[in-house]
């Protein structure tokens, strides 16, 4: 009988679950009211109202006290924005969350940077952003980028030297994830739908990070044998399931180590709110905060 490979799976949902404990204790230890994590929800897209919900259920969980803060899909630009004042301006107030996407009629990078530098707890204000571009290690970063950073350390997977493709130029993913790596020492390619001869690229990989969010991007064929393959990719099939960018089941016989979809990326994401939020707590009352990506 032939022995297949089959790569080591990058177990998003038990890492999370240990990072979230640490956040825990480290909740329970702080003196003084909870830290607040405020998430503002506009419109009924059944997507967002999921990942808000699980968010407030994560919150809840480690004793990190949340609200939803709910409104109507017409609601007008200046309103919104008043309202994020009115959040910055909250002393109990610790972290703020804009859910993306927002209705069209209103300009999301504008309502992002209204939120305060010091409450952006998903690290895409241009300061912050600006900061990790400069190597200075924010408060709070990019969730997700930085959720898929604690999953490699957690694995102990050393990106140092490696070649690296990041499908997709987000400034919520592609982006900042190809500034974490090239930080930490790989060798970064940043690809996107211009790409030309992409699977050339991927072959050549010792790390991908799929961000494109297209069912299937990622085959077998195009990955270096035992590569690290990171699937942020999030595409809903007519039947209801859940799918990445990378094919994981012929991936999975080629890769060396690979993220399943789901309990890969979106727990880390998860996780790294609480770990932001707690973060930009600290910050506020002068406390010191580890360095968790410029080590
Ligand atoms: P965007 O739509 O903002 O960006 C997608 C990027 O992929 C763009 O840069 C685009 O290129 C590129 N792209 C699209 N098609 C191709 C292609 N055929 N070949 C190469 N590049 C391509 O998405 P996000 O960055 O916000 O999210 C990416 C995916 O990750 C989505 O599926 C999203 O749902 C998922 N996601 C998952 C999270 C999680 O927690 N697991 C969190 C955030 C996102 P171009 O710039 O040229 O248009």
């Amino acid at each position: 009988m032939m022995l297949h490979h089959t790569a080591r799976i990058l177990d998003g949902q038990e890492t999370s679950k240990a990072l979230l404990e640490k956040v825990r204790l480290d909740v329970e230890g702080l003196i003084g009211p909870k830290p607040k994590l405020v998430a503002v929800l506009v419109g009924e897209n059944p997507a967002s109202e999921i990942y808000v919900a699980r968010k407030m259920k994560v919150a809840e969980k480690i004793g990190v006290a949340s609200d939803l803060h709910r409104f109507p899909a017409d609601i007008g630009e200046a309103e919104l924005i008043d309202h994020i004042h009115r959040l910055n301006d909250d002393i109990m107030v610790n972290a703020i969350l804009v859910q993306l996407p927002l209705p069209r009629h209103i300009d999301s990078l504008k309502v992002l940077d209204t939120v305060s530098v010091h409450k952006d707890v998903d690290g895409f204000h241009p300061v912050n952003l600006g900061r990790l571009l400069m190597g200075i290690e924010p408060p709070a970063m990019p969730c997700t980028p930085a959720g898929i950073i604690q999953l490699l350390d957690a694995y102990k997977i050393n990106v140092d030297g490696m070649r690296a493709a990041v499908v997709g130029r987000s400034n919520i993913v592609g982006k900042p994830i190809a500034l974490m790596l090239t930080h930490r020492n790989a060798t970064v390619t940043i690809c996107h739908s211009r790409t030309s001869n992409l699977d050339d690229i991927l072959r050549d990989a010792d790390l991908i990070v799929a961000a494109a969010g297209q069912q299937g991007l990622v085959k077998a064929e195009a990955i270096k044998p035992e590569a690290v393959v990171i699937d942020v990719g999030i595409n809903r099939l007519e039947d209801g399931k859940i799918v990445g960018d990378v094919d994981f089941e012929s991936a999975r016989h080629r890769a060396g180590f690979i993220t399943p979809v789901p309990k890969g990326v979106g727990p880390m994401t998860i996780a790294m709110l609480m770990v932001n939020t707690v973060r930009l707590y600290k910050a506020q009352h002068g406390q010191p905060i580890e360095n968790l990506l410029f080590i």
